[in-house]
């Protein structure tokens, strides 16, 4: 009889479900509706639901589930309890066995991005290696750490929080964190932006983006048409994360970096900027750290859900 297990990836608006074998290959992959209301309350049920149906459809017995593993947003310990997830109306939560009593298998939890980067490593840009962090760049700068193939968990789970690395003392706009002046700011998707706008205002410079409505995609589009000041942008945008991420190699010493979110369709281009700083300013000790291009896309948090388990 062969062996199974779920890795599952909760999102604002949609939970991502996988369904794997004890090999780690995919089978099946298919995504139900998050019901955040009344805080939340049908998350948890509806996720049970979904994997009891596809237990049941294909004649599977408990006793062939490895497990059940689950990415989540907002700190996770080590427990698998959940310490607020403010986009699922969740206040503390005990996600490990909230689920495990409802599917009745043993159920490993961990907050979404740092699940993502153990995904990367074990399936993704970071196969091959132990000692991987993950830049998540999309909407924010999201992060995970992994060191000697396990997450970087932290006392109550908010290790890997990349995005909100202090950068600059003058910043007066504030972060969706409530601190001004993070990583994010200047990194990600809206950060890109930012710093766009910001040179457009202070320059004089003839730029394409002049005359179209900037996002990130177009930033990077310019860049490779030899727009200048789309250049200086991601000039900027590069230092700002090199800078950031020598001196997460200062504390943890990654054999890789692996770049991923919705800004890295841009490609490969955008590792020239990040690492040309990245260089300049690390620990010699850290200098060598590959830099590579994230694999799994959105499919990231259900591949490392799984390797939860797999373990
Ligand atoms: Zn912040």
């Amino acid at each position: 009889m062969c062996n199974y297990c779920f890795g599952i990836d909760i999102g604002g608006t949609s939970v991502k479900m996988g369904f794997f074998n004890a090999e780690g290959t995919l089978l099946e992959h298919w995504e139900i509706p998050t019901r955040i209301e009344e805080n939340g309350k049908y998350i948890l049920p509806d996720i049970a639901e979904a994997v009891l149906t596809k237990m049941k459809e294909k004649s599977i017995v408990k006793e062939n589930i490895i497990g059940v593993g689950i990415g989540t947003p907002g700190p996770v310990d080590e427990s698998g309890v959940v310490h607020k997830a403010v986009n699922l109306g969740w206040g503390v939560i005990n996600l490990k066995e909230e689920l495990q009593k409802l599917v009745g298998v043993t159920v490993k939890a961990g907050n979404d991005a740092n699940v993502a980067a153990l995904g990367e490593m074990w399936q993704g840009g970071g196969q091959g290696f132990e000692n991987v962090v993950l830049a998540t760049i999309g909407t924010g700068l999201g992060g995970g750490i992994i060191i000697n193939g396990k997450i970087l968990t932290g006392s109550i789970g908010a290790a890997g929080e990349i995005g909100h690395i202090h950068m600059v003392d003058e910043e007066e706009e504030e972060c969706g964190c409530g601190n001004h002046g993070c990583l994010e700011q200047y990194t990600s998707a809206t950060g890109i932006v930012r710093l766009a706008k910001r040179k457009l205002a202070s320059s004089d410079k003839a730029s394409t983006l002049r005359s179209v409505t900037v996002d990130s995609k177009v930033v990077f589009d310019a860049v490779k048409a030899g727009d200048v000041l789309a250049i200086e942008v991601a000039e900027e945008f590069g230092e700002y994360l090199g800078k950031g991420l020598a001196a997460i190699a200062g504390v943890c010493n990654p054999e890789v970096f692996v770049i991923g979110g919705g800004v890295s369709k841009a490609g490969p281009i955008l590792i020239d900027f990040i690492q040309k700083y990245y260089i300049k300013y690390v620990f010699h000790g850290s200098r060598d750290a590959k830099f590579k291009m994230a694999t799994l896309g959105n499919k990231a948090g259900i591949y490392g859900a799984a390797k939860l388990v797999l373990n």
